[in-house]
């Protein structure tokens, strides 16, 4: 069965990859949202866990191959991957292969934030020793999410794996930036708080097509409601506002929207009912 799913953006093509798939408890994903309703939008298993893919979007641009939140990647202990019920499968790296492509041909990452489900596969363990899996690329991540990252709290520390980037920063690949940049050509950043102080969502924008990744902003098509947040989310109140912002834009701009961890195909638009009254996820194919 094929792995990864490829778009036509203007002149970029947009593939989503697959970097394995966790399970997280039920009540964490959904937050405030009781189960008696979110069990009927997902399955859970026997611990109460749900299943989250985990989709990497890889853009070929005309000069560049950017790869946004590389994914889980595989350095977790063996308690960490029962408590997560970790399937490294399929990997980036097989989805890459798909594609003809090995994380050498890499130049560019992108992170909406530094939790160990978006940044793990940047780092591997080499020989005993953890380097970075995509040698040949800058890593653009927010200034003000590195030094949360780096400086975990009580709280965050479960989240933020010091392994993920470090090394990163340690081998010169990483150029930190501040506020909404533009990051090569078609490519950019737009800071949005709610699921963590300085998450971003990254867009990419060619011959007048947009697509946009939405990182923890919206995690799948199960929290499509505005107040379905969850309950990882370090500002919740912060992430409703920025929902009915971003999907009033992503609908008057027709946004290709490209979900992080939805379990089906992750690409669609966001529509809103012939009423007025409820937001739904059209998908792309
Ligand atoms: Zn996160």
């Amino acid at each position: 069965m094929k792995i990864v799913k490829k778009v036509k953006l203007g002149d970029f093509e947009l593939f989503s990859l697959r970097d394995g798939e966790f399970w997280l408890d039920g009540g964490g994903f959904f937050g405030v949202v009781p189960k008696v309703i979110w069990q009927k939008l997902t399955t859970p298993d026997e611990l109460n866990r749900v299943k989250l893919n985990s989709n990497p979007l890889l853009v070929k641009t005309d000069k560049h191959n950017v790869l946004i939140d590389p994914g889980l990647g595989n350095k977790y202990s063996a308690k960490q991957q029962k408590i997560f019920k970790i399937k490294y499968q399929p990997t980036l790296e097989n989805s890459l292969a798909e594609i003809g492509m090995t994380a050498d041909d890499i130049d560019i990452i992108v992170a909406t934030h530094l939790h160990f489900d978006h940044v793990g596969a940047c780092t591997k363990i080499e020989n005993g020793k953890i380097v970075p899996t995509f040698k040949n690329a800058i890593h653009y991540f927010q200034k003000n999410e590195w030094e949360d990252a780096t400086h975990p709290n009580e709280r965050t520390k479960g989240t933020y794996f010091l392994e993920n980037y470090l090394p990163l920063m340690e081998a010169g690949l990483v150029k930190l930036i501040e506020e909404n940049v533009k990051i090569v050509p078609g490519i950019s950043v737009e800071i949005t708080g709610g699921h963590t102080q300085y998450h971003q969502i990254v867009f990419a924008k060619s011959n007048g097509k947009i697509a946009s990744y939405w990182g923890g902003i919206l995690p799948a098509v199960t929290h499509i409601k505005i107040p379905y947040t969850m309950g990882f989310d370090l500002y919740p109140v912060e992430i409703m506002q920025k929902r009915k912002e971003l999907y009033k834009r992503a609908i008057a701009e027709n946004w290709l929207v490209c979900l992080e961890h939805e379990v089906e195909n992750p690409f669609g638009y966001i529509r809103l009912t012939e009423d007025g009254k409820n937001y739904y996820f059209e998908k792309k194919m």
